[in-house]
């Protein structure tokens, strides 16, 4: 089988990107691998600590499982935004595809220990798990849209030389820099730093994969730049909470007398797939499995 690293590689090579959508329930993941079937495009499903609790580790690997079998197309787990080696830990047990280890909030020599440790721990356990590291950060939070203005401090933005001491010493597979996008949507819309993907870009080896977290609310055009310049994989949640809130929101206000869920959430799953299908297009996804 096609490893999710294998993946990265053609991606890097051919300059597209792995699209990375979050989901927390079974019919959010439908609704990406519905899209992921019909396009031919590989399906990387993030869970953060939060959706993976919600929706449970051994619920989401035998989900995935399933899937795969139902859908025949590579469906990948990932464990997006690991907060520690412990919980880290825990999802290459119960058997992710890809962990992201994210100490980025530490100081830089325990963001390389722990990094390196938990490198070393998938390692034990399978060569294909993919690991993501992180340096710098995003300063807001993904299950929100801000009305105000948010500025990205300079001083949460990577810089490279640190990014290649990082790579260097951990040896992770992928590596997400802060480059100038937002978790969650703010009421500007993030300027993405391409200058300083270019400089990562040429001071990290081809081989490690370069993650855009905070996808959502970017310019298309940015976003087509950054890949362009060595984005190998690019996350998107909050659009697809959106989508989906919102259209669930409508349907509840269309019709209050009805409490069948699976018809209620028939309008978010679509409305999620429009937003997909959008995405996988844009990031040059489309027939690459
Ligand atoms: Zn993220």
């Amino acid at each position: 089988m096609t490893t999710l690293n294998d993946f990265f590689h053609t991606a890097h090579s051919g300059s597209w990107a792995v699209g990375h959508f979050n989901i927390s329930e079974l019919d959010q993941f439908r609704a990406v691998a519905d899209v992921c079937k019909e396009l031919g495009s590989p399906a990387m499903i993030g869970l953060s600590e939060g959706e993976r609790n919600h929706i449970g580790m051994r619920a989401a690997m035998a989900l995935r499982n399933a899937l795969r079998e139902e859908y025949g197309i590579p469906i990948f787990l990932n464990a997006d935004h690991t907060h520690s080696v412990d919980a880290a830990k825990e999802a290459i047990d119960a058997g992710f595809d890809s962990i992201h280890i994210d100490l980025s909030k530490m100081d830089m020599d325990e963001n390389i220990a722990g990094t390196e440790t938990v490198v070393a721990y998938a390692r034990k356990q399978s060569h294909d798990i993919s690991v993501e590291g992180e340096v710098g950060y995003l300063v807001t939070d993904s299950s929100k849209v801000y009305a105000r203005h948010i500025a990205v401090p300079p001083e949460s933005l990577t810089d490279p030389k640190s990014a290649q001491r990082f790579v260097e010493r951990t040896g992770v597979d992928r590596l997400a820099p802060a480059v100038g996008s937002l978790h969650g949507i703010a009421a500007n819309t993030p300027q993405l730093d391409i200058g300083r993907i270019k400089e990562i870009r040429a001071i990290i080896p081809d081989h490690v994969a370069l993650v855009l977290h905070g996808g959502s609310g970017v310019r298309d055009e940015d976003i087509t730049l950054a890949i362009r310049t060595g984005i190998n994989n690019v996350h998107v949640s909050t659009e697809l909470r959106v989508a989906y809130t919102h259209a669930l929101q409508q349907s509840i206000e269309d019709d209050p007398d009805e409490v069948a869920m699976y018809k209620l959430d028939e309008a978010a799953m679509e409305a999620m797939r429009v937003v997909v299908r959008e995405k996988l297009h844009l990031f040059g996804a489309v027939s690459r499995i």
